[in-house]
């Protein structure tokens, strides 16, 4: 069994990849949830959601979220009634929305909702939340931005969609996560598996929700020899979204070195670009063994190989 830490992008690509090296029946994705939201009276859970499209081959590439054929009636219509529009809903993506909403009210956990809904899609790969409880990322802004000063704590989508993640963070904080229980089936998965893949996704903002959920983090260190992360951060940048930003403002440092003394504790290897071959020495100088891979996923065939690369990895 193998274990793979997602949250949405670079977790989709790396997951997409595996399937491929791999018996989807074999893998557990545990996904981020502290970007989920309540908007219209919807529960809406966007790692999961990339998850689920990219595995079920719907995903719109070139925006990273949602359903690549979808029309926009609803959002029309409610921006006619001077709704709230900011969240992009196509009308394909809410059906997926009303589904979990509606199953959540009659009590289902979320973990069931996503198994639902995972093989509504024809998914061979387990989807677990994180958590079926609500933990929920907040970033405390360090400057001003529009009508929010300096100080505020805005909610991660506030910060993500609205704010275009374009104004520095002092502090992240995962609401609820100290009263998170893991989903169930989440820590027995780590326990387990033969290697446990962390994707290559936001550090900050999706990996660390998951590591915030109280037991997880110690299952990692437990299983560290077979964790194998790969690095979401290629010659100093992120590919796409705060990643660099984020660990900069956080005091860390935006580079494969930087993400390694992040993860160092529990991850035992780290992939890293070819573009960042020259400073594999300094990634094993922080305890960690570096392997040297094609890591950008431009198409289906890197993602395939580097996933057999993370599967290889381990010492
Ligand atoms: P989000 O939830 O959609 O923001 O996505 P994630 O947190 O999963 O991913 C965002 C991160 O994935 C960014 O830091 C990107 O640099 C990284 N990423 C996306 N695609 C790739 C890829 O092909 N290779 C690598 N190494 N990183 C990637
Ligand atoms: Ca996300």
């Amino acid at each position: 069994m193998l274990v793979a830490l997602a949250g949405g992008v670079g977790g989709a690509r790396l997951l997409s990849g595996l399937v491929q090296v791999a018996d989807p029946g074999d893998v557990v994705a545990v996904v981020n949830t502290g970007d989920d939201l309540t908007l219209h009276g919807l529960h809406i859970s966007p790692d999961i959601d990339t998850v689920v499209y990219t595995l079920a081959g719907l995903h719109n590439r070139a925006t990273g979220w949602g359903v690549a054929t979808e029309s926009w009636t609803v959002m029309a219509e409610l921006e006619t009634l001077g709704g709230e529009t900011w969240f992009r809903l196509g009308d394909r993506d809410l059906a997926t929305h009303l589904y979990r909403t509606q199953r959540l009210g009659e009590g289902v956990p979320l973990h069931q909702v996503t198994a639902e809904i995972a093989r509504a899609r024809g998914i061979g790969v387990r989807i677990l939340p994180m958590s079926d409880d609500p933990v929920r990322t907040h970033l405390v802004l360090a400057e001003d931005a529009g009508d929010l000063p300096a100080g505020t704590e805005v909610p991660f989508q506030t910060y993500f969609v609205s704010l275009r993640h374009a104004v520095p963070v002092r502090s992240v904080r995962f609401d609820g996560a100290t009263r998170a229980r893991p989903a169930p089936g989440v820590l027995e998965a780590i326990g387990e598996a033969e290697t446990v893949i962390v994707c290559p996704s936001n550090p900050v903002v999706s990996v660390g929700p998951i590591l915030a959920v109280p037991g997880v983090r110690d299952a990692l260190i437990a299983r560290r020899e077979q964790v194998v992360a790969v690095s979401p951060i290629v010659a100093g940048a992120a590919l796409k979204g705060p990643a660099d930003r984020l660990l900069e403002e956080l005091g860390h440092t935006s580079s494969v070195v930087g993400v390694a003394r992040v993860y160092a504790e529990w991850v035992g290897t780290l992939v890293i670009d070819e573009q960042d071959a020259d400073v594999a020495d300094a990634v094993e100088a922080e305890g960690v063994h570096a392997v040297v891979a094609p890591a950008v996923m431009t198409n289906p065939e890197i993602a395939a190989s580097l996933a057999a690369v993370v599967l290889d990895a381990p010492r």
